[in-house]
């Protein structure tokens, strides 16, 4: 990616916010689009770029957020319904190159990936997460007498 890119996030709850946040600063433009305005209380105070207050799925609001201009969009709602639809839109009407969603069920992955839109889903990625550290040896806290 490039540092001029133009992204704009969907959701501005834990993971959204925690996304801004860690790009904000970075060189990229960042728009924010969230239904509910104290989400975007979340943000750093330095973050700096543009907030859009309103339900995603509204044509109106992602024009407003100029989506025909931007190089990537991040869908990151809670609804994979949402994040389906809003992607939806955002590569067939928008032409948005770069589309990735949040998607919980990972049986719906291979719809989106018939859309080209690329997912990340916090399900599988936990479970590897379980796994790894299930076949990682446990951390040994010194006991008392070897304190
Ligand atoms: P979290 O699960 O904490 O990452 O939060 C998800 C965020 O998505 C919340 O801040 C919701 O207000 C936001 N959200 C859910 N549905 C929509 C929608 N249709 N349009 C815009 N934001 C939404």
């Amino acid at each position: 990616m490039s540092r001029t890119d133009y992204i704009v996030i969907i959701g501005c709850g834990r993971l959204g916010s925690n996304l801004a946040n860690r790009l904000s600063g970075t060189g990229y433009q960042l728009v924010l689009v969230d239904k509910n305005e104290y989400s975007f209380d979340m943000l750093t105070s330095d973050f700096s770029g543009f907030k859009v207050v309103g339900d995603a799925i509204e044509l109106d609001v992602l024009r407003q957020t100029r989506l025909e201009k931007a190089t990537s969009l991040f869908a990151t709602t809670t609804y994979d319904n949402v994040n389906l639809m809003v992607a939806q839109i955002a590569k067939t009407i928008f032409h948005v190159p770069k589309v990735i969603a949040r998607v919980y069920d990972p049986a719906r992955e291979s719809i989106y990936k018939e859309l080209g839109v690329e997912t990340i889903s916090p399900t599988k990625l936990s479970s590897e997460a379980f796994i790894k550290m299930l076949n990682t040896p446990k951390t040994k806290f010194p006991s008392k007498e070897e304190e």
